[in-house]
């Protein structure tokens, strides 16, 4: 099985700050589906930046889908990203007064493929989303848990290796949200490889994997693979 994300001996240092995660080891398998869970504080979104390439780790070795982060220029990182990793955030952030056809088509801006091409892609990871006939509204003409579901379309159109969704659910209605849910899950069941940050813990128990962090550091996961033992075990930590 491929591994899209590792980290060995992972740890993030803010300057000024005591670690903000410290020697994280932890494995993901292409096509899982896993919750990262944990209270405010604890480090989820220090473990998203470095997962969403958007930070580098202070110590420690990390790859996400087959590249050493630590190895590549900022150049080599941001095709990285652009290429391989969607995110998903919990402001939805689809810019004003942009209709949502557009805004999914630029989602594949950096791939090089000609306009009337990513349009027609564009439109059918809306349509894949249940939007397939909002394709000229406008975010404020949308309800919240539509929003969403564009900043799906948005992160999944190029296909990622990696989708990451940061407290997707966090500002969406109960009914709003299981929708969205069920839409990672789709992806999931397609084969995208989800990992959904929560503090929420009803929404991280309907996820296959459970990931628990406190104070920097895992203190639990409900499914660490083999190949994820193997790595902690050739890192020389733990086990
Ligand atoms: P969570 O997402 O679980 O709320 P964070 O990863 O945001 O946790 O934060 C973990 C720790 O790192 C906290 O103590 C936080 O104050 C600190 N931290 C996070 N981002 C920064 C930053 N940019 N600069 C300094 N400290 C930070």
């Amino acid at each position: 099985m491929r591994q899209v994300v590792v980290f060995e001996n992972v740890s993030k240092t803010y300057p000024g700050e005591v670690a903000a995660i410290r020697d994280v080891n932890m494995a993901i398998d292409s096509g899982e589906l896993v919750a990262l869970v944990g209270p405010s504080g604890s480090g989820k979104s220090t473990m998203l930046h470095l997962m969403g390439t958007l930070d580098r780790p202070s110590a420690g070795r990390l790859m996400i889908d087959g590249f050493e982060v630590s190895g590549l220029s900022d150049r080599e990182i941001s095709a990285l990203r652009a290429q391989r990793i969607g995110f998903v955030f919990q402001q939805f952030h689809l810019p004003v007064g942009v209709p949502v056809l557009d805004t999914v088509t630029d989602g594949l801006v950096y791939a090089g493929i000609p306009l009337k091409r990513r349009r027609a892609l564009a439109m059918a990871a809306l349509d894949r989303v249940g939007l397939g006939h909002r394709l000229d509204h406008l975010p404020h003409q949308l309800s919240g848990g539509e929003r969403q579901r564009v900043a799906v379309a948005r992160a999944v159109i190029g296909e990622p290796a990696l989708l990451l969704a940061d407290e997707p659910t966090g500002n969406l209605d109960t009914a709003s949200g299981q929708a969205v849910l069920g839409l990672l899950r789709e992806l999931h069941a397609a084969g995208t490889t989800v990992v959904v940050i929560t503090h929420d813990r009803e929404m991280a128990k309907a996820l296959d994997r459970q990931v628990e962090i406190r104070d920097g550091r895992i203190v639990s996961d409900t499914g660490a693979t083999d190949a994820g033992s193997q790595c902690v075990r050739a890192a020389g930590t733990v086990l």
